[in-house]
C-alpha cells in the first residue's frame, strides 16, 4: 500500500462529511434565509413552489467549479496537493450523490428504509416546515443545530404538488403510501395537473416567505 493511502482515504472521508455540512449550511442560509435574494435562493425556493422545477445542470456545474476554485487552493496550502485533491474528490463525489438522491426523492418511490426516511424528512421540509429538516442525506446537522423535527405521519401533500410516484395513473394516492402521505386540498384531480398562473403566484409567494404551501 502506498504510504499515503490511509491519510488520502481519510482526507476523502473528511471531504465527504464536509459536503454534508455544506449541504445543510447552504440550504439553510444561502437558500432559505435569503428569501429569494441571489440566484441559489431564487432557484431553490422556486423548487419549493413548483412540483417539477429543479435548477439546471449547468447551474450546478457552475456551482461545483466555483466551490472547487475556492476550496482547492486553500486545501493545497493547508495539507498539500495529494490530500487536497482527495479531500475535494470526496466532497464533490458526495455532492453528486446528494444531487442524485434529492432528484430521485422527487421522481421515484423509495426502495428501502433509508429512501423512505429521506423522503419523509425532506417532504416534511417541503410541505410542513420549510425552516426545519434542511439536511437531505442525513439528519445529523439538523440535530446539531436544533432544526431536526420528526415528520408527522401522514404528511399532508397539496394535490397540485404531489410527487408523481405518489399517484396512481388516475391521479389518486397510491395506497402503498397511505401510511406516510395524504393528499389534501382541492385542485385538479388526475394525472395531468394544471396550475393556474394565480395559484402559481401564490405558491411562489409562500415559498419565498418560507411558509408551507397552502392546501
Ligand atoms: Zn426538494
Ligand atoms: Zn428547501
Amino acid at each position: 500500500m502506498h504510504p499515503y493511502a490511509p491519510t488520502l482515504m481519510g482526507a476523502a472521508l473528511v471531504g465527504g462529511l464536509g459536503w454534508t455540512l455544506a449541504e445543510y449550511l447552504l440550504h439553510r442560509f444561502l437558500m432559505h434565509s435569503m428569501r429569494g435574494r441571489g440566484l441559489p435562493s431564487r432557484e431553490h425556493l422556486t423548487h419549493h413552489a413548483r412540483r417539477d422545477y429543479f435548477a439546471s445542470a449547468g447551474q450546478k456545474a457552475l456551482f461545483s467549479v466555483v466551490v472547487t476554485a475556492i476550496m482547492v487552493p486553500v486545501a493545497v496550502w493547508l495539507i498539500g496537493l495529494p490530500h487536497a485533491l482527495a479531500l475535494q474528490g470526496g466532497f464533490i463525489a458526495t455532492y453528486l450523490f446528494y444531487e442524485w438522491l434529492h432528484r430521485r426523492a422527487h421522481t421515484h418511490p423509495p426502495r428501502g428504509p433509508y429512501g423512505r426516511w429521506l423522503r419523509l424528512h425532506h417532504f416534511h421540509h417541503h410541505f410542513g416546515r420549510p425552516l426545519e429538516n434542511h439536511g437531505v442525506t442525513t439528519p445529523f446537522w439538523d440535530a446539531v443545530f436544533g432544526t431536526r423535527v420528526d415528520p408527522p405521519r401522514p404528511i399532508r401533500v397539496p394535490r397540485r404538488m404531489a410527487m408523481r410516484w405518489l399517484l396512481t395513473p388516475d391521479g389518486e394516492l397510491d395506497p402503498a403510501f397511505a401510511a406516510d402521505y395524504v393528499l389534501v386540498g382541492r385542485g385538479p384531480v388526475g394525472a395531468a395537473v394544471v396550475v393556474t398562473p394565480a395559484a402559481d403566484a401564490l405558491d411562489l409567494t409562500a415559498a419565498f416567505a418560507n411558509v408551507p404551501p397552502a392546501e
